[in-house]
């Protein structure tokens, strides 16, 4: 929000708020990779910090992955930081991916097993899966997008029952709009986005603390990224 908003007041009700996806890669180690790789693009996932931004060539997000990789025009590419994504990216692609070992604490607790077993305990489920999901979760899966991808399948084909595999919170927020359908919730919650709570947020907003304080040469170089991706779309 501050990159795209350098000019406006930008509060985090909690500091400690992150992404796992985030903290695994900083600037510098961008910089080596570029070092390691003459002439090969970085493509960054929009779940990275502002430093990280700041080295890459242009942002995506779990929806715009591939297109953005494709529009590139290119061999080979630098895709960071979630490793999940980027093979996910590479099974899509003729391109030659290289990729960072970045995870999201969430998606990487699935596994092959508890699909099939949740398939097996509720026959005729259908079972849809995020990006960010090992590769065998997503091969077990009936169908594997991002979040708005998924949403989309869910409003659709309306299917008796589903399990959205993502982040426990998501199936709340979908079956509000969609209450004919079963959700069966694998319920794994993420600790950093269940950090912000009703109470920090009043506090945020009364006392305006936790704001987002940044250099503004990291602004300009970072916002670059994001706008080469606002400019191809989704
Ligand atoms: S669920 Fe949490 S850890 Fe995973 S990508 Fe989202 S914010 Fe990061």
């Amino acid at each position: 929000a501050k990159l795209m908003n350098p000019h406006k007041k930008v509060l985090l009700p909690d500091m400690k708020a992150g992404c796992s996806l985030s903290s695994s890669i900083t600037g510098k180690d961008v910089r080596l990779l570029k070092e390691k790789y003459p002439g090969v693009p970085v493509v960054s996932y929009v779940n990275t910090s502002a430093d990280v931004k700041a080295e890459t060539d242009i942002c995506c997000t779990s929806a715009n992955a591939v297109k953005i990789v494709k529009s590139l025009g290119v061999k080979k590419v630098i895709f960071l930081p979630d490793d999940y994504l980027a093979k996910y990216v590479a099974a899509q692609t003729d391109i030659e991916i290289i990729a960072w070992k970045g995870t999201c604490v969430v998606h990487e607790q699935f596994n092959e097993n508890e699909i099939n077993q949740i398939r097996k305990d509720n026959p005729g489920i259908k079972i849809i899966a995020h990006p960010e999901c090992p590769p065998d979760v997503i091969n077990a899966s009936d169908f594997a997008g991002s979040t708005t991808g998924m949403i989309k399948y869910v409003e659709d084909h309306q299917p008796k029952k589903v399990m959205m595999v993502t982040e426990c919170s998501m199936s709340d927020n979908v079956k509000i709009d969609n209450p004919n359908v079963e959700f069966i919730r694998p319920c794994n919650l993420c600790p950093y986005m269940k950090k912000i709570t009703l109470p920090k947020i009043l506090d945020c907003l009364e006392n305006e603390t936790g704001e987002i304080i940044m250099d503004p040469e990291t602004i300009e170089k970072a916002r670059i990224s994001v706008e080469r991706m606002t400019a191809i779309g989704r």
